[in-house]
């Protein structure tokens, strides 16, 4: 073979590999979405005649012996093309470990559990879902074990999301949240609380809709080539490319900010996966590189900026606009306040920024648990209400609200929570890297957002999953992460707020 053709050859078997995602990318898509309630069946059997064409092309004689020819002649290749054969042979690798009909099996029950984990959460009926639920964790940690025999499942799991991350890693960044953000709240919790009667009320889903517009250009999304939608749980996708990225939010009529911190998060995932360099397009470093710096994006869009003093002071403006009445008498200072409340509360997704990471920690520790048999899966729901009174002093009332909340594990997304606490974590460092060059402050009370979207797509978006999660961090801070950068962004900011 040689090698001009054979990367011509790279290049078309990952555009065809791209198309297989397109479709069924499309179809997860059009589930959450559009489709009638009564159509899961459908999609699930279109899937699984994909998954397992996509399995058979991939595992190919010709797959295979094309990359390895081109990993045996790596030199010849350019930075960008050892990554993709890197990434291509690793997939393959890891899925031939896999028998086909187990993996072709498991795409079903991914299909299936989701459809009964969302009658389940409306019956608030664990027990439905109980059965799924223990299939998902034991045919994930079966494949862990079938790609690395010798490595602990959940360290497997974790990596899978993150690169590199292990329990040990972990253990010690939860312990060190815990012990920064419990006093903190506790602090705070002795104090007078904020007043956020303001963002409550109704607001007409079309209204919100506009200021969700409204919103997407203003952080800099470009909507010929993003779409939003409404789900049940927001969610980013893309399909076929970054050229065709979608968002979902969800409209609760009662408190406009529900939504209006969806679309900023879920609009950061999207400048994220858009911001990769074109020549990426239809390749596998196309888009985000890990769940970790993805949520270290979405996480700096929606809290970072969109919950600063400043961000919130220009947007007000448009606040009043849309709803004049209601904001009738209000400040930007009252909206800063009212959308930075700290409160315990039980439901991860609208949890306040100095929460939120407490609500992750209980699900690590409970997956966790569950991966090394410590805990059955029909007990979730008992251990998940005793972390929550322990760790945040709620009390769950029913199943719904507690362990059923989130599509996560529905979905086969075992060892993903973390990187929600770790992206916020190295937001927090990434912003005190951009501010060395960037006027932070300066840029948000005006609303101008170009510089920090041009400090991000250098640094980040524009490399794609070029470089491990490791290197990004290296190469962006020139530092080793440290959590601390975090828990004093916190610190600084809600003392601040609460007069602590
Ligand atoms: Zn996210």
């Amino acid at each position: 073979m040689e090698i001009k053709k054979a990367r011509e050859e790279l290049y078309a078997l990952q555009k065809k590999l791209a198309a297989y995602e397109h479709a069924m990318g499309s179809i997860y898509y059009d589930g959450a979405t559009t489709a009638p309630k009564g159509t899961a069946e459908n999609r699930s059997v279109s899937l699984s005649i994909l998954s397992e064409e996509v399995y058979r092309y991939s595992t190919s004689k010709e797959t295979v012996e094309l990359l390895e020819y081109l990993d045996a002649n790596k030199a010849e290749l350019s930075e960008k093309e050892q990554r993709m054969v890197y990434l291509l042979l690793k997939d393959i690798r890891n899925m031939q470990k896999i028998p086909m009909d187990e993996y072709v099996k498991y795409q079903e029950l991914v299909v299936i559990a989701d459809d009964v984990w969302h009658k389940a959460k409306e019956a608030s009926d664990f027990e439905m879902f109980c059965p799924y639920l223990e299939q998902l964790f034991e045919t994930n940690k079966k494949f862990a074990l079938y790609i690395e025999p010798d490595k602990d499942p959940y360290d497997h799991l974790l990596s899978d999301y993150e690169e590199g991350m292990t329990k040990e890693i972990l253990d010690e960044f939860f312990r060190k949240l815990r012990d920064g953000i419990v006093p903190l709240l506790k602090a705070i919790s002795e104090k007078e609380q904020i007043d956020d009667s303001m963002v409550k009320g109704f607001f007409p889903e079309g209204k919100q809709e506009e200021f969700s517009y409204y919103l997407m250009e203003l952080i800099g999304l470009d909507l010929d080539h993003v779409g939003l939608s409404t789900t049940e749980h927001p969610f980013t996708t893309s399909l076929g490319s970054h050229l065709d990225e979608r968002i979902t939010t969800h409209y609760h009529e009662d408190d406009f900010t529900s939504s209006m911190y969806s679309v900023i998060h879920e609009g950061g995932h999207a400048l994220y996966d858009t911001g990769s360099a074109d020549d990426l397009a239809f390749t596998v470093l196309d888009g985000g590189v890990s769940m970790g710096i993805h949520e270290s994006q979405s996480r700096f869009y929606e809290n970072i900026i969109g919950r600063s003093r400043e961000f919130c002071g220009y947007v007000f403006g448009k606040v009043k606009e849309v709803f004049p009445e209601e904001m009738q008498g209000k400040t930007a200072e009252d909206f800063y306040r009212a959308v930075n409340k700290a409160q315990p509360s039980l439901i991860r997704t609208e949890a306040d920024e100095l929460t939120y990471s407490l609500h992750v920690m209980i699900r690590y520790e409970l997956e966790k648990r569950v991966i090394a048999g410590e805990l059955e899966v029909k007990d979730l729901p008992k251990e998940w209400n005793r972390l929550y009174k322990e760790y945040l002093g709620v009390d769950v009332p029913d199943d719904k609200h507690g362990v059923l909340q989130d599509s996560h594990w529905a979905s086969g997304l075992i060892g993903y929570f973390p990187s929600y606490a770790l992206g916020n974590a190295y937001g927090a460092q990434f912003l005190a890297k951009m501010k060395e060059s960037v006027d932070f402050e300066g840029d948000l009370k005006e609303g101008k957002l170009e510089n920090i979207n041009k400090w991000n797509r250098e640094n980040i978006w524009q490399h794609g999953s070029l470089y491990t999660p490791a290197q990004i961090l290296e190469r962006v801070l020139k530092a080793p992460f440290d959590a601390q950068y975090y828990i004093d962004y916190l610190t600084d900011k809600f003392t601040e707020i609460y007069k602590l």
